[in-house]
């Protein structure tokens, strides 16, 4: 596969884990750096650092060993790095074109710069008084008590808005949904208001994503864009392809080609949307493999995964075509109240019942242990029907029989302040 030689990652969790299983079928060298011995990718990879994904000394140590680095997800130390950098190793994506997506503030602020299309938002610290400037020329007058006024929306903002951490937020933890002045100032009680922003609350109809990868001589190609289904701000289901137009189809590959190109990226980008009345809005950017690519394995004749390997390597990027007419992925959560220290066993039963599906792909992440909620695996289904209605409708009875042995886990109905 072109210049292929061997590829460092920093992170050992699932995505890892299934680049590590595209790398061995390519014959790549997949050197991991993470802090668990049982972590899923452990198993797969051809030699660990096992250290914490920000362990600057240890991703050094990671660089001795390949020709360049990628990540498993943004929570990486930049700054730390930079020095690594300087010396010479090879992140792909660079951490110049990290920078920006590191966090949900600079998202919005990069998303803004390049006119692509996004909820407006502004910084949690601007709902706060701000302190009038005394006077200092003014005779003393008696004061007038000021008048008691809270925080409040800036104007063009109206309830329900949607908070967010700006950064370390993942499947909606770090999110909430505020719908009067007092979820708003119960909000700005608990949390560093410079470290959260608020956005418009988007009345979408559907979310949409897609897998983005562009190579080191500055070509892009995407996945087929997908639908997704969240519950509780988590990822349930992914359907591909999703019912797109040839018009939405190119909106969606022109801002990721002008994302990637805008900032020289190498490598895989994720690019959340919500669709609706106001057409397509970026809602999040992911610089790595995503959760909405996973039906790429076994759908398409390249995956996400062998997207990454690809470009990191240096070599030419294939266009990744379905090679079903469709299919559907259904996360697994752990839906048992008890934690299971072994949950391969906890939940032997449904799995060996998920894996006798028909055109049944199960992907069980091995992880060392399972709580409520955590992300133990997934299933992919390869679907038959070539007309879209007809498929959607195959992709929710397929759906039903996957939430008939594996239920979502219980919860709230709705997002709230917690
Ligand atoms: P996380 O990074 O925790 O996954 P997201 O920003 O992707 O958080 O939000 C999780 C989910 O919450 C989204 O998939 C969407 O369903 C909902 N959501 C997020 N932002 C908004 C918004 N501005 N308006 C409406 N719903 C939203």
């Amino acid at each position: 596969m072109g210049a292929a030689t061997s590829i460092g990652i920093v992170g050992g969790g699932q995505l890892a884990w299934m680049l590590a299983e595209a790398a061995r079928r390519r014959g790549v060298e997949l050197h991991v750096q993470t802090p668990g011995p049982g972590d899923p990718a452990v198993a797969l990879a051809s030699s660990v650092v096992q250290a914490d994904v920000r362990d600057v000394a240890a991703t050094r140590e990671l660089a001795g060993r390949c020709s360049a680095i990628s990540f498993e997800n943004e929570w990486v130390d930049l700054d730390g790095l930079a020095a690594l950098a300087a010396d010479g190793v090879c992140f792909l994506p660079s951490l110049d074109a990290l920078r920006p997506l590191v966090c949900k503030r600079s998202q919005r602020e990069l998303l803004q710069r390049l006119n692509l299309p996004s909820p407006a938002w502004f910084v949690l610290e601007q709902v706060l008084p701000v302190a009038a400037d005394p006077d200092p020329g003014a005779e003393a007058t008696p004061q007038q008590p000021p008048t008691p006024s809270g925080p409040a929306l800036p104007a063009g903002f109206a309830y329900p808005v949607m908070a967010k951490a700006a950064s370390g937020g993942y499947d909606g933890k770090g999110t909430a949904v505020l719908r009067s002045d007092a979820d708003l100032e119960a909000l700005l009680q608990r949390v560093d208001p410079a470290g959260w922003i608020v956005e418009e609350f988007v009345a979408f109809e559907q979310e949409l994503a897609v897998v983005a990868a562009r190579d080191q001589l500055g070509q892009v190609e995407c996945l087929p864009i997908v639908q997704t289904h969240q519950h509780q701000q988590v990822c349930d289901w992914v359907l591909a392809p999703a019912e797109a137009g040839h018009a939405l189809q190119q909106a969606v590959r022109n801002i990721a080609a002008s994302l990637l190109t805008a900032l020289d990226y190498v490598g895989v980008l994720s690019i959340e949307f919500f669709y609706g009345p106001r057409g397509l809005m970026i809602n999040e950017l992911a610089p790595r493999t995503h959760n909405s690519g996973h039906y790429s394995i076994e759908a398409c004749d390249s995956s996400q995964f062998d997207l990454q390997l690809l470009s990191v390597s240096g070599a030419a990027l294939p266009e990744p075509r379905l090679q079903a007419p469709g299919a559907l992925m259904v996360n697994l959560l752990g839906f048992e109240q008890r934690s299971a220290d072994d949950p391969a066993s906890a939940y032997e039963g449904p799995r060996q019942q998920l894996s006798a599906l028909p055109d049944a792909h199960l992907h069980w992440y091995g992880k060392a242990g399972s709580s409520l909620g955590r992300k133990l695996g997934h299933i992919t289904l390869l679907l038959r029907e070539h007309d879209p209605a007809a498929r959607r409708e195959e992709a929710m009875q397929r759906l039903d029989q996957v939430r008939a042995i594996w239920p979502l886990p219980p919860g709230p109905a709705s997002p709230d302040l917690s």
